[in-house]
């Protein structure tokens, strides 16, 4: 992803645009195949706006998302469409992503016919495997989905992103509507079906310690930007983005003899429709200084795949 900008237009009464809400702004990474880059953020940070972009769920302003060589916002047609095949998404909210008036069998069926794969008998047998694979009898078919709980439905979710056999799932806050007991269930399955199919996940998150069990990079966005980028367990030991810093610091550490400080921000996070000058975290920063007010501060590598925008590190 390349200097991804995603502005969402602000209108009056009159429709006259008065301003722009930099909902993602110039953000980039890198994602490789079968690894699980974790995206997190406070909510209204641009996390989601990200995953979505990706998948063209939304149009950007500006900036290339490549998939195996192919900027995706240069694609139509056929093109667009096969890669659409190869990246699906799973929602944060399994009570309305899936059509409550549709049997779970044909709302897993309509992927493979949008996607003009197979006869009805060979749908239907897919359909079977994949209830069947993330732990459903093949009775459950002719359900409806408010006849299951919300970590069920979100196993429905993961089903229908698997029938087409993606490369890439965005996984988009998938246990944060579920209790804490749920969520490892539906974490594990990940797991297990991320080795068995060979998928890369964009796994949004706001939540620390899940996107810590689950990935094996991490991005941290801050209204709209990403502020730094590191292996799992290198940000976790030796966060570098104040921000960060701040973030994990409210994290209970595992280990009680290891001792953290708790770094309170001062204010709110600002309005995305006006974001500070500089760097977009300095009025609540507790080390800034003049330059951060000016200038936007650069991500680069600063350590092994560890990468940060600030002024601090030059
Ligand atoms: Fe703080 Fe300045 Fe770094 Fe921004 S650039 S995080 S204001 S020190
Ligand atoms: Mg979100």
């Amino acid at each position: 992803v390349r200097n991804l900008k995603k502005y969402f237009p602000i209108t009056n009464s009159l429709g006259n645009v008065t301003g722009q809400v930099k909902a993602v702004n110039n953000v980039s990474f890198e994602m490789k195949e079968g690894e699980t880059f974790g995206l997190v953020g406070e909510s209204g940070c641009g996390k989601s706006t990200t995953g979505r972009t990706i998948m063209r769920l939304v149009e950007p302003t500006e900036g290339e998302a490549i998939y195996r060589g192919k900027d995706i916002y240069r694609l139509k047609g056929n093109e667009l469409m096969s890669i659409r095949r190869e990246m699906q998404m799973v929602f944060q909210d399994p009570y309305s992503s899936l059509n409550p008036r549709k049997r779970i069998g044909h709302i897993l069926e309509e992927t493979l016919k949008i996607h003009h794969i197979g006869n009805k008998k060979e749908r239907m047998e897919r359909v079977m495997e994949m209830l069947n694979r993330v732990g459903f009898q093949s009775e459950q078919y002719y359900r409806y989905p408010h006849e299951f709980s919300g970590g069920q439905r979100q196993r429905i979710g993961l089903a229908r992103a698997l029938m087409v056999n993606p490369n890439l799932i965005i996984c988009d806050e998938p246990v944060s509507a579920l209790d804490v007991s749920i969520q490892s269930q539906v974490l594990n399955l990940l797991e297990e079906i991320q080795e068995e199919f060979k998928l890369s996940y964009l796994f949004v998150s706001h939540d620390l310690s899940v996107v810590r069990h689950i990935s094996d990079r991490i991005g941290v966005m801050y209204l709209g930007e990403l502020v730094e980028e590191a292996e799992t367990d290198e940000l976790y030991g030796n966060p570098l983005h104040p921000y960060t810093q701040a973030l994990l610091s409210a994290v209970p550490v595992p280990n009680p003899a290891v001792k953290r400080e708790r770094i309170t921000l001062k204010g709110e996070v600002p309005s995305p429709l006006n974001p500070p000058s500089g760097c977009v975290f300095h009025p609540r920063c507790p080390h800034a200084t003049e330059i951060c007010k000016q200038k936007v501060p650069v991500k680069k590598m600063v350590a092994k795949n560890h990468a940060v925008a600030c002024h601090l590190y030059v």
